[in-house]
């Protein structure tokens, strides 16, 4: 018999009351150390007492209004958002895949409102991930996501990851836009170099096709930057924000220059809860928070210490791990053991950790942890690699 949530997940049986900055509780008592942090969502800790008084300051004040009317704080985070970044304007979304819908419809917009309605080729990466709607996994194109549901949205083609001739080859004056991860999440923490950001940056201004980032799990300070495009020194036309935006609530955002948005005048898009007052109030702490000078020094520091435990915790054991690749607080541990092994192995340690392609683990912990939970979280996983070489 069908269980009576949809069992679209492979759910382990653990199961949490609560939460307080990077530790997951049971009911039982048990405490977690949360390397995962809902996939790189609770980007400050579980409950933080902050998000938690501006949640409840705006539950008593005003929870919904329609986009019919305005929304002085979905303005005020918009302005945050423009202020610290190259873009000149915001929409805002609730999940990652519904601001992938926005990216492509304003990219395909755009060349229908330039007189230039066939340029509708949209070109990512073997590997990526943009979620789970139809445009997003036809924008992926993996079999595991598009398998069973077609006819696929079209106009997606997949470039291999990081093949800067090819990349040359396809992209034409033909190409709409070019969708990328700075940093594939899913696909196994697999970062685009510096050089091939540029190089597409460059391709992108020859042709005139739109550059749309895809920093929903690599944004947001998780790089140690506010988002990871800053490194390359290069910036989009259009970028997709979700995950860690809202520390939790569901708050996702499509960035863009007035350029790139020109064609999206009103009636082109919307959204019921996208922008709602609750999200937006919190999404605004977190703009706050996470975009201060101090606090993403702070996230590299900690980064270069969590890394050089890792490269330690690799080197004891060579029959489990062979590298760690990743940027800031998003790392991901290449395993030579299946990667499930070494998040099952790490559950038992009561540590929590995420698989991704690749045979990766993943470590996307808050970026509030502490350097003592990071010794705590490093000594787990040397157990964990430990129980599994027995
Ligand atoms: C999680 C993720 C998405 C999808 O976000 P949802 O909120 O699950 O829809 C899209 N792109 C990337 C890079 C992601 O990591």
């Amino acid at each position: 018999m069908i269980s009576s949530v949809l069992p679209t997940y492979a759910r382990a049986p653990l199961s949490f009351t609560h939460g307080e900055g990077s530790w997951l509780v049971e009911a039982d008592g048990s405490r977690y150390l949360d390397l995962g942090a809902g996939i790189g969502v609770n980007a400050l800790g579980h409950a933080n007492p902050e998000l938690a008084q501006v949640l409840s300051a705006q539950a008593g004040k005003l929870w919904h209004v329609s986009n019919l009317y305005q929304i002085p704080e979905q303005q005020a985070l918009a302005d945050a958002l423009v202020a610290a970044t190259f873009a000149d304007t915001v929409f805002f979304t609730n999940s990652g895949t519904e601001a992938c819908e926005l990216a492509v419809k304003m990219a395909r917009k755009y060349w229908f409102d330039k007189d230039q309605p066939e340029r509708i080729e949209i070109l990512t990466f073997e590997g990526a991930f943009h979620g789970r709607s139809s445009a997003g996994i036809a924008a992926a194109g993996a079999e595991k996501l598009t398998k069973g549901f077609g006819p696929l949205l079209p106009g997606f083609s997949q470039l291999p990851f990081g093949d800067i001739e090819a990349m040359r080859a396809a992209v034409t004056d033909k190409t709409a836009a070019v969708l990328v991860e700075p940093i594939q999440g899913e696909g196994g923490i697999r970062p685009m170099a510096d050089a091939d950001l540029k190089a597409l940056r460059e391709l992108c201004d020859e042709t005139g096709a739109l550059l749309i980032l895809d920093e929903v799990q690599c944004g947001m300070g998780r790089t140690g930057r506010l988002f990871a495009h800053e490194w390359a020194g290069i910036n989009p036309d259009i970028m997709m924000v979700a995950k860690g935006i809202g520390g939790g609530f569901p708050l996702g955002a499509v960035l863009a220059t007035e350029n790139a948005a020109f064609a999206m005048v009103a009636g082109t898009h919307g959204s019921t809860y996208g922008g709602n007052p609750l999200g937006c109030a919190v999404g605004a702490k977190v703009m706050e928070i996470v975009s201060d000078a101090d606090f993403l020094a702070e996230v590299n520091r900690k980064a270069g210490l969590l890394r050089q435990k890792l490269e330690g915790l690799i080197a004891g054991h060579p029959d489990i791990f062979t590298g760690v690749r990743g940027n800031g607080l998003m790392l991901g541990l290449i395993c030579k053991a299946p990667n499930m092994d070494v998040v099952n192995a790490s559950y038992a340690q009561h540590v929590l950790t995420v698989p991704a392609a690749d045979n990766v683990v993943r470590l996307l912990p808050p970026l509030t942890i502490t350097d003592d939970e990071i010794s705590e979280a490093v000594a787990r996983l040397d157990a964990a690699a430990t129980s599994l070489e027995g």
